[in-house]
């Protein structure tokens, strides 16, 4: 047997590889791990959290609004661009040093460098030009932003990685892109009194979510006064002495002082040395794993972003922890992908979990569809016009709720709750026997009680 330095190396301080890690030397591996930048990776330092800070702070302006319907008065208010950076970059370090503490305290040796295979059990720590040898390897690199290299005037925009420190918060912003993180960073930007547009090349933002959710929130975010431009791209980005200036498709010049792409995100893959380690890559870039997240090399697992499954923190936390039972405790386990609950935090929030009335209507024979719209009490002494959606989606044969689909105020967190329904595999009738809870909005999730309508062989009847 040869020996190693190590029994596993991870490469990546994210989500998916500070798990590995840090329960992996729990169970008394002799684990390191290596970071290029920042331990915690995108969700932590540059994704879900800040960001999440972010809607908290931009949704103040509404609160004080709505506050004078429930006899406050609220004296003048302002905003301050630079404290909210930094009380958001003070939690972040926070959280960072937890992470870190996790790791000592599970024993796993923390290496503040970028690492890159030189073979399939050596690594190379960039920092000292040491290398170092492990019979297990994690890659959970993570991904990038798409930098829309074709685009010419590229450079002059920003990504979400930059939009968490600008200098000044800009008077106006056009984001590119109509996936969850360009409509969060429109609501976020809006929030904050910045002359928003998004611009898209598709039909409607938010492809994969229910479409009725996906043209409720366009009209919300339209009357708050966010401009959305579909079917349309920038085909150029230029400076002028007043900012910026873009072309369109569609032949529009648009100004704005910010353009800010959330075009995707590509797994971060490249200078990482898979190749002399012998790891195969698809078209994308992406690291190729089987259903364990074993690459093609038997002792190289990947997991997280790096792979081209579902980008979610969670997903590839549940990775991390199925390569532990694969890898350490003699219990193969596949990460199981199927209804997974997932938010966008945009104003109103979206929150769902399974299918949505367009693929439903593919997989099942005759659906029931559940569909309630109502103004939330709290927007009636407030005057504010925001409607709430909520739907059920049922299969009319087993009557099992196989879709459930919110937008409106705390979606996310009702969409955490309805996951356990779904995955319990509830039907239609549990939702009927449970008592509701009155008042709040989530009692329209029991108390719908006939069908809105119905599809069958996918067509509205
Ligand atoms: C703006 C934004 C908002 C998001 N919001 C949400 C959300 O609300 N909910 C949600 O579930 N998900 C969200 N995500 C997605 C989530 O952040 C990712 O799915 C998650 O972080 C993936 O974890 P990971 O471990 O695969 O990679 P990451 O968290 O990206 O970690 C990879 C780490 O590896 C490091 N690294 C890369 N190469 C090397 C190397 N060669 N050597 C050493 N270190 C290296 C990187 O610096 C990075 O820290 C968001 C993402 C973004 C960008």
């Amino acid at each position: 047997m040869p020996s190693y330095d190590y029994d596993l190396f991870v490469i990546g301080g994210g989500s998916g590889g500070v798990r590995s890690a840090r329960v992996a030397a729990s169970l008394g591996k002799k684990v390191a791990i290596a970071e290029e930048y920042r331990y915690g990776g995108t969700c932590v330092i540059r994704g879900c959290v800040p960001k999440k800070l972010f809607v908290y702070a931009s949704q103040f302006h509404e609160h004080f609004e709505d506050a004078a319907g429930f006899g406050w008065t609220v004296g003048e208010s302002s905003f301050d661009w630079k404290k909210l950076i930094a009380a958001k970059d003070i939690e972040i370090a926070r959280l960072e040093g937890l992470y870190k503490k996790g790791l000592a305290g599970a024993q796993a040796e923390i290496l503040e460098t970028r690492a890159e295979l030189v073979d399939a059990h050596t690594i190379k720590l960039l920092k000292t030009g040491e290398t170092v040898t492990a019979k297990t390897i994690v890659i959970a690199t993570g991904g990038k932003p798409n930098p829309h290299a074709a685009l010419p005037g590229h450079e002059l925009c920003i990504s979400s990685n930059e939009a968490f420190h600008l200098e000044e918060l800009p008077k106006s912003i056009l984001i590119a892109g109509g996936g969850y993180i360009a409509v969060e960073f429109a609501n976020i930007f809006h929030g904050l009194g910045v002359e928003t547009t998004l611009i898209y090349r598709g039909t409607e933002i938010l492809s994969r979510f229910d479409e009725d959710l996906r043209r409720g929130l366009h009209e919300a975010m339209v009357a708050k006064g966010i401009r959305i431009l579909c079917q349309d791209v920038m085909e150029k980005v230029a400076k002028d002495e007043n900012g910026l200036v873009i072309q369109t498709m569609k032949g529009q010049t648009l100004n704005a002082g910010v353009v800010m792409l959330a075009l995707g995100r590509d797994p971060y893959t490249q200078g990482l040395g898979l190749e002399k380690a012998g790891v195969a890559v698809n078209e994308r870039g992406a690291i190729v794993v089987d259903d364990y997240s074993r690459t093609n090399v038997e002792n190289i697992y990947a997991l997280g972003d790096v792979t081209d499954r579902v980008q979610l923190t969670p997903v590839a936390i549940h990775e991390a922890m199925c390569f532990i039972e694969t890898e350490y405790k003699n219990n193969p386990t596949k990460p199981d992908y199927d209804l997974i609950p997932t938010a966008v935090f945009s104003q109103p929030e979206i929150g769902t979990v399974g299918l949505s009335e367009e693929e439903a209507g593919k997989r099942y024979k005759e659906l029931e569809v559940y569909r309630a719209q109502f103004r939330p009490l709290k927007a009636t002494l407030s005057g504010r016009a925001e409607k709430m959606i909520m739907k059920l989606i049922v299969d009319a044969a087993s009557r099992k709720v196989v879709g459930a689909h919110i937008l409106g105020h705390d979606a996310g967190e009702m969409a955490q709750i309805l996951g356990i329904t779904l995955k319990a595999g509830c039907t239609k009738d549990d939702f009927d026997r449970t008592m509701a809870l009155h008042p709040t909005a989530a009692e329209e999730l029991v108390t719908m009680y006939a069908p809105t309508y119905r599809i069958r062989d996918g067509q509205r009847v």
